[in-house]
């Protein structure tokens, strides 16, 4: 009868008690490789499962264990199957993002025949945050920036604001948040006294270090003119469509500015009492100057924009009084201005693209 040549040979080879010693072996080594590995895995490093503290505790466990291998193995086992405890994981500071983003693109394309649907900007842009916010996931934003919209009635300008905004401030890496401050009522508007109540409502928020204040009617042309604040107040509406896409004189400062809050609070910040159009910016631009600041600009590539075409609104025909104010700013200012300031809040909305904060303003002098 033939015999099967590998039993023959194993039996050759092998006689039983030695087998079972073989197997015995094994079954051994095994477990200690297998425990090994775990115990490596656990502790090595590039495993954020285990919070700090728990680490600690098991390696001390671990230590203490003197019985069998499995023991180790069990404590592993219940360690690993443990939910992270309440005790909050080890904070990580995050690098601060660089001087210059490298998500810009430059120069844009903007136009205002598109339609937009806010309800698709909200899903393009999965970041932002409720009432508007964001800051980077992966760096530390270099400003805290509080972008300051004044406004009435100009839904459909909104819309494209926050359409084309949003991707370009996080492009710009700025720890962010948007506030709509809207004027309640059909009295005269006060531009100026909103960019102040604006200041103020963003503060309760967010340690907000910067301000930028914009019309809503405005978009820029170059995701390189950064929304930010600068050592000098910045202005960032520098060549506009509206003006051939230069300043209409030296000294304007209409359209979007940003001042830090220490360059805010150094000129108490804006006027009052400038109701209808005109003349409040002039004013905010003396200020500046008789505080012995300059005012710092991009160039005329990278500070073009658009302005979006309009009517004038009701009820901000051009101020009289205006030049008779602006002349004034250096004995006014002192006396009007942020320590002045006098409003009621009339609502507080948290959109998920912006805040819109409702306020009266009070009445214009009669
Ligand atoms: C007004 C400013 C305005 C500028 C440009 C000036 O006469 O006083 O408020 O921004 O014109 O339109």
């Amino acid at each position: 009868m033939m015999k099967d040549p590998l039993l023959q040979g194993s039996a050759a080879v092998l006689p039983g008690a030695s087998l079972q010693k073989a197997c015995k072996f094994m079954v051994l080594f095994c477990a200690l490789h297998l425990s090994i590995t775990l115990v490596y895995y656990m502790f090595g490093g590039d495993k954020i499962y285990f919070t700090e503290p728990q680490q600690l505790q098991f390696r001390q466990k671990a230590n203490s264990t003197s019985g069998p291998l499995v023991s180790v193995l069990a404590i592993a086992e219940r360690y690993a199957t443990q939910e992270p405890t309440s005790t909050a994981p080890a904070v990580v500071e995050l690098a601060d993002c660089p001087a210059t983003s490298p998500l810009l693109v430059g120069s844009l394309r903007i136009e205002f025949s598109i339609s937009v649907d806010l309800e698709q900007v909200r899903r393009t842009n999965p970041n932002i945050m409720e009432g508007g916010r964001y800051k980077p996931k992966n760096c530390k934003a270099l400003q805290k920036v509080a972008l300051i919209i004044p406004f009435r009635k100009r839904d459909e300008h909104l819309k494209y604001w926050l359409h084309y905004l949003h991707p370009i401030l996080q492009r710009q890496q700025l720890d962010y948040g948007v506030f709509v401050i809207n004027q309640d009522g059909d009295a005269t508007f006060n531009r100026a006294k909103l960019l102040n109540i604006g200041y103020m409502e963003a503060l309760k928020e967010y340690d907000y270090n910067c301000f930028v204040f914009s019309d809503v009617d405005l978009i820029p042309m170059d995701d390189r003119n950064i929304y930010k604040c600068y050592s000098q107040p910045r202005h960032l509406s520098v060549s506009m469509d509206k003006f051939g896409f230069g300043l209409p004189y030296n000294q304007y400062f209409g359209g979007v500015s940003a001042l830090s809050k220490e360059q805010f609070k150094k000129i108490n910040g804006f006027p009052n009492n400038y109701w209808g159009w005109g003349g409040e910016d002039d004013d905010i631009y003396n200020r500046i100057a008789s505080r012995g600041m300059s005012i710092s600009r991009p160039d005329a590539i990278t500070g073009k924009c658009r302005m979006i075409r309009h009517e004038r609104d009701a009820k901000n025909d051009p101020n009289p009084q205006r030049f008779d104010l602006i002349s004034h700013t250096r004995q006014t200012m002192n006396s009007d201005g942020i320590n002045s300031l006098k409003y009621n809040v009339v609502k507080t909305e948290k959109f998920p693209l912006y805040t819109k904060i409702t306020v009266d303003v009070g009445p214009p002098p009669s």
